[in-house]
């Protein structure tokens, strides 16, 4: 069968500059991957191409099998069954924590709706938490939320840019480790973007190592950490 995602040589340039060069990679159900390596490599970019969010110049991008954008990227993301978590991609102040959650559940019924965000309250272990707003929780509290609300959609793909860059150090590797395990439990695909070794080699099963727009090595943890 074919993988969740798929993207098939995807290159992108600004001004001229290549950003991303032929980047292909495939990403499982259940499966984490990482796009690691240093600032201005690509990676962002090749994320957003994959989100919808930024064009490509060429390549393909598919979800199970299907092409969902031609191969000038012009396709609306609304249309992508991908969650997304960005960096800064923060809860809305003034909506609830329940109402944060519904927000991907647009054009349900209430009932209906009400129902996907109280069970993914729970998945995610804040159940009771629906009436608070988001200054009232903690960091990772927060986070949690923003978790539930990327999965209520039951989205096929998760895209994550550098998710956890806005929590304390302290608080970060506790984060990780729960949406680490939120992520396993729904077996969703997952790429994800870091610039930090140490959070690719705990979160992914499979790091796709990029350097200057392109993917150089793709594998274990383990193959690609003793890369030289
Ligand atoms: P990374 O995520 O690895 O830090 P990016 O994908 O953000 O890398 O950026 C790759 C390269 O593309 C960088 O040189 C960056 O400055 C450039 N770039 C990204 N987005 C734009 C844009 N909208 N306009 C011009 N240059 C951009
Ligand atoms: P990240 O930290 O995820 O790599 P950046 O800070 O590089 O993100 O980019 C943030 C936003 O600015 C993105 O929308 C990106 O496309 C845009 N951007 C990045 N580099 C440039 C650039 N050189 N010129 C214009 N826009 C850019």
């Amino acid at each position: 069968t074919a993988p969740r995602l798929a993207l098939e040589a995807v290159s992108r340039a600004f001004d001229g500059t290549a950003a991303v060069r032929e980047v292909s990679l495939t990403v499982e159900a259940g499966e984490v991957v990482c796009l690691l390596g240093p600032s201005g490599c690509g990676k962002s970019t090749s994320l957003r191409i994959a989100a919808g969010v930024e064009r490509q110049d060429a390549g393909r991008v598919l979800i199970d099998g299907q092409p969902v954008s031609d191969d000038r990227g012009h396709a609306p993301p609304e249309g992508r069954s991908v969650g997304l978590m960005f960096q800064d991609y923060a809860l809305f102040p003034h909506l609830t924590v329940a109402e944060n959650v519904a927000f991907g559940l647009r054009g349900r019924r209430a009932r209906d709706r009400q129902a996907v965000v109280a069970d993914y309250l729970l998945r995610v272990g804040l159940k009771g938490y629906g009436e608070k707003y988001p200054h009232q929780l903690s960091g990772g509290e927060q986070q949690r939320v923003a978790l539930a609300r990327a999965l209520a959609p039951r989205p096929r793909v998760m895209l994550m840019d550098e998710p956890f860059s806005g929590l304390d150090t302290r608080l970060r590797d506790e984060v990780r480790e729960e949406t680490l395990s939120i992520l396993k439990r729904e077996g969703t695909a997952v790429l994800m973007v870091t610039h930090e070794p140490d959070e690719a080699m705990r979160m992914a099963d499979r790091i796709a190592l990029m350097r200057e727009g392109r993917i150089v090595q793709v594998g274990a943890p383990y193959h690609v950490y003793n890369y030289p």
